[in-house]
């Protein structure tokens, strides 16, 4: 297939076509960024925007087998922020005219967990007169909580589904852990009413092409309003590990994760695609190089610095010694080289789900 500007129009692709995208190098790797950038202004414009990240616990429930802060992972000092610390976090983001924050942490199913949730929902929306739009991303849930934190203010919500390959899944996972939950709960949100993210890692043991490919026409047919994805990142301390023999290089996974965000964003040219902190963690410069790409999104973390080291989900995690305001000049002047204006002080919505709500 030629990499040309006739794919501006175009979003139905076979995966055949996908896996050439994807497999492209060289020249025609430069023309597919080109492309995925031109679309990206035409359909959303340059703009991106801040989702202020709040990590305000480590402590999790489940124990996916590529994940630092799995709950046997006895190594890690657990960590859980006091409401006032979390709250302290979102005016930060409001007075620095984030416009968005997103309250993310291991997964906790019981009545406490969701009962705080919603109260910190609703102090976060009075603390900022309404105007901080709230991400959620605190994993699988039942029905009635995610429509009680709609309810208190929350409006988006990122669960990623790792991978839509379900025997690769099944690797991942210890028993217990469900596939099928998973989906189930994106399905749930969807029709709660948020705007729904969902995304894959890059460069997982065992993942093909083919199998990237697969999660590109997953995420397409799902519908989704808002991507996150980047690159599978070892961590010495999980069960993963042991499978490094088979890992692509750092590089490739660094690579392919750019060009995973290119051919989304040329199949879904309206939805939000955040460019993954991962990307950072291999490349300094890796969030606005995701930018560059067709991402129109950046989560930077506004944890407390003290905390930031126990969230560590892979290692060499990027900004860890830094206090939340170090970031934001930082950020400002590398988004300037990407050559993007900050839509600060705006919510910067899925312009997809107002187009897929209306139908
Ligand atoms: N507990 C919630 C949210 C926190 S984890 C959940 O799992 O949904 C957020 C994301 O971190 C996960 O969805 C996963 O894609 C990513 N992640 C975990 N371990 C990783 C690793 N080793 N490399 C790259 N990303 C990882
Ligand atoms: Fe917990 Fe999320 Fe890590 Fe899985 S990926 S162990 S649910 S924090």
């Amino acid at each position: 297939m030629k990499i040309s500007s006739k794919l501006l129009n175009k979003t139905d692709f076979t995966k055949a076509e996908i896996v050439e995208l994807l497999n492209a190098d060289g020249d025609s790797c430069s023309k597919l960024f080109a492309v995925a950038d031109e679309i990206k202004r035409e359909y959303i414009g340059s703009k991106v925007y801040f989702r202020g990240l709040i990590e305000f616990s480590n402590i999790c429930s489940k124990d996916c087998f590529y994940c630092g802060i799995r709950k046997s992972n006895t190594n890690v000092h657990r960590y859980n922020l006091s409401d006032n610390e979390i709250l302290d976090a979102a005016r930060f983001a409001y007075e620095n005219n984030y416009g968005s924050l997103v309250l993310q942490s291991g997964e906790i199913g019981n009545d406490q967990f969701a009962g705080r949730i919603e109260n910190l929902l609703k102090k976060i929306k009075a603390l900022s007169d309404d105007k901080l739009g709230i991400t959620l991303s605190v994993g699988e849930q039942p029905r009635d909580v995610y429509k009680r934190w709609f309810d208190a203010g929350a409006h988006r919500y990122l669960l990623r589904i790792e991978t839509s390959i379900r025997q690769l899944y099944r690797r991942l996972h210890p028993d217990g852990h469900s596939f099928e939950n998973r989906l189930k709960c994106l399905k749930t949100l969807q029709d709660i009413g948020y705007q729904t993210g969902t995304g894959v890692m890059i460069g997982l043991p065992h993942q093909t092409v083919e199998d990237l490919a697969d999660d590109l026409l997953f995420m397409q047919s799902f519908n989704i309003d808002m991507a996150g994805m980047g690159p599978y990142l070892e961590h010495e301390e999980t069960p993963l590990y042991a499978h490094n023999d088979v890992l692509w290089p750092i590089e490739k996974r660094f690579s392919m994760a750019l060009k995973m965000i290119a051919v989304l964003r040329i199949m879904m040219k309206d939805i939000n695609i955040a460019s993954a902190t991962a990307l950072q963690a291999i490349d300094p410069l890796g969030r606005e190089k995701g930018v560059k790409v067709g991402a129109n999104v950046i989560m930077p973390n506004i944890t407390p610095g003290m905390y930031r080291n126990d969230y560590s989900l892979y290692q060499n995690k990027p900004c860890t010694d830094e206090e939340p305001a170090q970031c934001r000049g930082c950020l400002d002047a590398r988004l300037a080289l990407a050559d993007s204006d900050i839509g600060y002080g705006e919510w910067g919505d899925s312009k997809h789900y107002f187009r897929r709500m209306k139908k």
